[in-house]
């Protein structure tokens, strides 16, 4: 084993392809439904969202698809990213286990989020589209496609949840910077925003709500597109250049196979970034690993929702998706991890969970903040809270190896650094969340 602690590619390195995982699915997925008549949607229903490539993308039964030059030119600001050996953590663990981490932190807004904002932004782009409009959490995906849209010389519109607008302001600058509009979801430039707002002035936002607003202002917007960063097919598809690179990487540096994938899931893009390119391997039968996707406890979608059709926004702009979901109207707690307050998951990961090809766990925010500053005394670099629940999950996987002895290779996904959730650390470093905001 050599005893690198980061293992980098080189730029001539990096795949020059995505994996998509549809033609590999156990069975296949059920189709979107139309909000309006439940039947299945057709292309022409989508083509007021979206652009004809990424509409085509999102049923493509291809299973390797080529990165566009002009993409992979943008990806090598921050790409290859480096997958690091967490050895300090293993230590201060006393356990045998290895313990891997891919670091998307490094990225230009401090997230895995622009692997996709680039690609959507390019086919934009190529079918003519002048204005993306997108929502936002915690600010890491409105961050990534105001940037992606200024590389493309489109205008960007970003409707960002309430509680993350005041408890993020710095995102917000960032977004700005790159030349965006920013709007607090709920707002007054849409019917959904401003009927939310008679009843509740002061709500605190929730993704389902910033989707339908941002949805509506492109359908009534000339030359205006929609833009996602999570949920879909086609997102996960952009996002496997994560697991590509970390299977090479891995390799190079003379492990076998992972024992245990694991990721934080808020829509599912970053877990199933990492873990696909993986379950080509199991679901072939060729390899055997556990995947576990890990969400908070206050809005555990796999382990406490249902799997039906559910809209994906509040007020019904987009199909009927059949995925776990804890209703389109759940507002989540206001817990610090923006990126996983969302009712639903991608109906990929949907699937391959009610498969019981992948696993799930949930955790606590105070228990998250825990191993977040765990990490952060050990490895150095300061996690997205989002992030801190694949660490958490990936400590307890590795005490459990201390336990039985065995040494085994587990890989988790770092998706964003937390550099600018400062506030959120700031609360937990001086007394820690209260009761009432751990997500019990
Ligand atoms: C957005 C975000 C997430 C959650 O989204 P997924 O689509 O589930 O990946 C996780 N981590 C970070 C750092 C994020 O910005």
């Amino acid at each position: 084993m050599e005893e690198a602690n980061r293992i980098y590619l080189s730029e001539r390195e990096m795949p020059t392809i995505w994996y998509n995982i549809i033609p590999d699915l156990p069975r296949p997925l059920d189709p979107p439904l139309h909000p309006g008549t439940k039947e299945p949607v057709t292309p022409q229903d989508l083509e007021p969202i979206f652009p004809p490539s990424l509409i085509q993308q999102e049923v493509s039964s291809q299973r390797f698809i080529d990165i566009p030059g002009e993409v992979l030119d943008i990806y090598r600001l921050w790409r290859p990213s480096p997958l690091y050996r967490a050895r300090r953590l293993e230590k201060a663990l006393q356990t045998p286990a290895r313990i891997y981490f891919k670091y998307e932190g490094d990225s230009p807004v401090g997230s895995h989020k622009p692997n996709t904002a680039v690609a959507q932004a390019y086919y934009n782009k190529k079918d003519g589209t002048k204005r993306l409009t997108t929502e936002t959490g915690a600010g890491q995906w409105g961050s990534a496609l105001s940037m992606a849209c200024h590389y493309f010389g489109m205008e960007c519109t970003v409707y960002m949840v309430n509680v993350s607008y005041r408890q993020k302001p710095y995102r917000r600058v960032l977004m700005q910077t790159w030349g965006a509009n920013v709007f607090p979801s709920p707002s007054e430039n849409t019917k959904t925003g401003s009927d939310i707002l008679h009843e509740t002035p002061d709500s605190i936002g929730s993704l389902a709500i910033a989707i339908s607003e941002a949805i509506e202002d492109a359908v009534n917007t000339p030359h205006s597109k929609y833009s996602l960063g999570s949920v879909l097919n086609h997102v996960l598809l952009h996002q496997t250049i994560i697991g590509e690179e970390t299977k090479l990487q891995l390799e190079k540096v003379g492990e076998k196979y992972p024992d245990i994938v694991i990721g934080c899931v808020g829509g599912g893009s970053n877990f199933g970034g990492m873990a696909f390119p993986f379950l080509r391997d199991k679901i072939a039968g060729t390899k055997n690993f556990r995947a576990i996707a890990v969400e908070p406890k206050s809005c555990s979608t796999l382990l406490t929702g249902k799997y039906e059709y559910d809209l994906g926004d509040v007020a019904g702009m987009t199909p009927y998706l059949k995925m776990y979901t804890l209703g389109h109207d759940f507002i989540p707690p206001g817990i610090h991890a923006g990126g996983l307050r969302y009712h639903g998951m991608a109906p990929l990961v949907s699937l391959l969970y009610n498969a019981g090809i992948i696993e799930a766990q949930s955790y606590k925010q105070n228990e998250i903040f825990d191993s977040a500053v765990l990490f952060t005394k050990t490895e150095a670099i300061l996690p997205a809270p989002e992030s801190a629940h694949a660490i958490k999950a990936a400590i307890e996987e590795a005490k459990k190896c201390k336990e039985t002895g065995e040494d085994k290779v587990i890989v988790f996904n770092l998706s964003g650094n937390g550099y600018l959730d400062l506030g959120a650390y700031d609360i937990f470093v001086n007394g820690g969340f209260p009761e009432a905001n751990n997500g019990s």
